[in-house]
């Protein structure tokens, strides 16, 4: 186990923010997981755990061990007529693990095309894109519990998810290191085209939708409505969809007939991009940080944005669109 000192984390994370970890340490394996963890506390610092950095905003210099957790492998740990269950390790980049279900043929993960970060975060917020969430493929995890060191197993249920949320952000924050994830996917193929621009996007490249097809429609969708991180520095959606009471909803839209809802098991999702969008945000840019001008839910770093910079934009449109709309606009992105 290499551990390096006072390392920049800014080709760490897709914000491009140039803080400092105080150490610095890759997990290959479990075991490096584990005397991560023990060296960490010989040192009395905490241990932050970094995958890809593409949900993160670091606010400060870290005092602490960064634990980036590269875990490599991909691997079938089960297979049924109907289903293969794909192991993966925590560091695989998502995207390779996409680009090898679809090249197997195995359906389940195609919409969440392009999600940038590891697998091993991709449980934490239950990653989401074009109707699909990680969590209906989802069979299990295997994480190290950080107090008892020991490897621990949370099937589908134990991990709590709900939209962007999972028991890892929740109950037990700063309490697991996720180290592989197993999926269930599809040999027997059924397609999600109802979201969003994907149906019509297949039509123009006329295709028929299939793994591949769908894979290539979202991604073309993606590369057209959001920054890339090389060309921008961003972390995606900076705040969540919020969701309201079917009341709330029907008030608000007497105020503003135009607003969009979508009906959902525990409300009315409201797009976060469209208050923003409506409040005016669209494109400003204070200093080195900005909201993106066609992307309004994606926060932006010019290049020599700190932080700081970014948070204090935050808050700045959380209050506006709490004024004016009466709603609290909730991060997605992970404050350190
Ligand atoms: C351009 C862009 C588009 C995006 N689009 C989407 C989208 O469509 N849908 C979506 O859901 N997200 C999206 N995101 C957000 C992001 O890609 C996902 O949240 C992704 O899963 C984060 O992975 P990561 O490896 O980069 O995690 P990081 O940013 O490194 O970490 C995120 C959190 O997970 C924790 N963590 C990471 N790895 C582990 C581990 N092995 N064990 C325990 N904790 C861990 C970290 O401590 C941190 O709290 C987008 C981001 C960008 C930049």
């Amino acid at each position: 186990m290499k551990i390096l000192e006072n390392v920049s984390l800014k080709e760490y994370n897709t914000f491009g923010i140039d803080k400092k970890a105080h150490f610095f340490i890759q997990a290959k394996e479990i075991q490096d997981i584990r005397e991560a963890i023990t060296w960490s506390r010989t040192q009395k610092l905490p241990l932050f755990v970094l995958g890809g950095g593409s949900n993160v905003l670091f606010t400060h210099d870290l005092e602490a061990v960064v634990l980036k957790v590269n875990i490599q492998g991909i691997s079938i740990s089960r297979e049924s007529g109907e289903h293969v269950w794909l192991k993966a390790g925590a560091g695989v980049v998502w995207q390779d693990l996409v680009d090898h279900a679809i090249k197997k043929g195995w359906s389940g993960i195609e919409n969440l095309s392009w999600i940038p970060g590891t697998v091993g975060a991709s449980p934490m917020q239950n990653i989401g894109a074009y109707g699909v969430e990680i969590r209906e493929v989802f069979d299990h995890l295997t994480a190290v519990n950080r107090e008892t060191l020991q490897t621990e197993t949370f099937d589908n249920e134990a991990c709590c998810f709900g939209y962007r949320e999972s028991i890892f952000k929740n109950h037990l924050k700063d309490k697991y290191i996720i180290s592989y994830v197993v999926l269930k996917l599809n040999k027997q193929h059924h397609f999600n085209t109802s979201y969003g621009d994907v149906q019509k996007t297949l039509e123009e490249l006329g295709y028929a939708p299939d793994i591949q097809s769908i894979s290539e429609a979202v991604i073309r969708i993606r590369q057209k409505k959001l920054p890339d991180p090389k060309a921008i520095g961003n972390a995606g959606s900076f705040f969540k969809n919020p969701t309201l009471s079917q009341e709330t909803f029907d008030r608000l839209k007497r105020r503003f007939p135009d607003i969009p809802g979508y009906t959902t098991a525990n409300g009315v999702k409201i797009p976060a991009a469209w208050l923003i969008d409506q409040a005016g945000w669209k494109g400003k840019r204070f200093g080195q940080a900005g909201v993106h001008h066609r992307q309004p839910l994606v926060l932006v770093n010019f290049g020599a944005a700190e932080g700081k910079d970014i948070l204090d934009l935050s808050k700045m449109i959380q209050e506006d669109i709490s004024q004016k709309f009466g709603i609290h606009l909730e991060r997605e992105v992970n404050v350190i």
